[in-house]
């Protein structure tokens, strides 16, 4: 799927025949890519975006908790967003990155060549990478088809939308109880379907009781759908239980298995024992362990919403424009002593009467 035409890539080139030359190439023009291409854009650096048009929240219809741009359909931000990064000289091509490889060993002055699917290849300085994640869902007929719709995972994408309406946690892992509190503050009418989640904690079954929220035991055999629209769950002892939206806790992949030859690896996401995901781990600025790779949005923060990962786009493009300006001082820096200290040339100088 592509979201918009390919450009022609149009960086310089330096005759190397490894394709144009780019500052910064940005993997993945989600909100992340983008903002931080915008930073890039207005410090003047030549930067490129490629994208493979899969932004994590493709299936739903809106983006919520956007200050000022709540209710906007997902696709329609991103536009948006790479007609201001083209504003600014920056280039978007639909694309995706097969391949990233160092083209020298010298981490200080780092180079990257990235080859896309298509054969085409460009250069880079500096990387961002803002793949985002991959939602991995519970093998439950109707899970897949709904998500998005009336299967959800997230209080504040979708919560207000299913307020008061009868909703349905399934449980697969340690993220039960506390998904079924947050979507109570939301409907009185939350019930937790056990299916294949370890039992719940004593002091858990308590809270749960106490909220009023019920726990069904068994598991679910599939998402029953009535003239396009959730109706309720069949559990394999054949109940059906009516409900209007069910909560479900993908498994959260960061899609970066093309950084493996830099070797960056994924770090497992634990919560209570349990590993629920992954991400590239990176300093507050998004810079990774690798010089010259940075990472943003929910490739390096699972948690992260469409105005959070584009904060941290914003931050990393502006790492990477200090981090470029750095070594364009140093070498700036070095020209400048060795013109200042050459040798003199020793000037003959005529004396009077000789
Ligand atoms: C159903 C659903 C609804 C959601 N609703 C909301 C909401 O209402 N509000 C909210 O704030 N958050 C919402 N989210 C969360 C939101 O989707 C993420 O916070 C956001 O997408 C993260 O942005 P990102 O830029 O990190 O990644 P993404 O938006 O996922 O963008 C990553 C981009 O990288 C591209 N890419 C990946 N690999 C490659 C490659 N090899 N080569 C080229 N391109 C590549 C992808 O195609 C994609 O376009 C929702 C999530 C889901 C699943």
């Amino acid at each position: 799927m592509t979201t918009f035409d390919a450009v022609q890539v149009g960086g310089a080139t330096n005759g190397s025949g490894r394709g144009a030359w780019y500052d910064v190439v940005v993997i993945g023009g989600g909100a992340a890519g983008l903002s931080g291409a915008l930073a890039l854009g207005r410090s003047r650096r030549s930067v490129l975006v490629i994208d493979g048009g899969q932004p994590r929240n493709a299936p739903a219809a809106h983006m919520h908790n956007y200050l000022s741009r709540d209710g906007t359909a997902p696709l329609d931000l991103l536009a948006v967003g790479r007609a201001e990064v083209a504003g600014y000289g920056g280039q978007c091509m639909a694309g995706s990155v097969a391949t990233v490889e160092r083209m020298d060993g010298d981490p200080a002055r780092a180079r990257f060549q990235v080859g896309l699917s298509d054969g085409t290849t460009v250069s880079a300085r500096r990387l961002l990478v803002a793949t985002g994640l991959l939602d991995e869902l519970p093998e439950v007929p109707g899970v897949a088809e709904r998500w998005g719709r009336d299967v959800i995972h997230c209080p504040y994408c979708h919560g207000w939308e299913v307020r008061d309406q009868a909703i349905g946690i399934l449980a697969t892992g340690p993220m039960t109880v506390h998904g079924a509190l947050l979507f109570r503050q939301l409907s009185a009418d939350v019930v937790v379907f056990q299916h294949t989640a370890p039992p719940l904690s004593a002091e858990q079954a308590e809270q749960l009781a106490a909220r009023g929220i019920t726990v069904i035991a068994g598991e679910v055999a599939a998402l029953e759908v009535r003239d396009d629209r959730l109706v309720g769950v069949r559990l394999r002892s054949g109940a059906f239980v009516p409900r209007q939206a069910v909560v479900v806790a993908p498994r959260v992949g960061a899609r970066a298995a093309l950084l493996r030859t830099l070797g960056l690896e994924t770090t497992a996401l634990e919560i209570a024992g349990s590993v629920i995901g992954s991400y590239i781990a990176a300093d507050g600025t998004g810079a990774t362990s690798v010089p010259g790779v940075w990472v943003a949005g929910n490739v390096a923060d699972p948690m992260a919403q469409v105005i959070t990962a584009a904060a941290a786009g914003l931050k990393a493009g502006a790492a990477i424009n200090a981090d470029l300006i750095a070594e364009e001082t140093t070498r700036a820096v070095a020209a400048f002593r060795a013109r200042n200290t050459a040798t003199p040339k020793p000037c003959a100088i005529a004396m009077p009467g000789k």
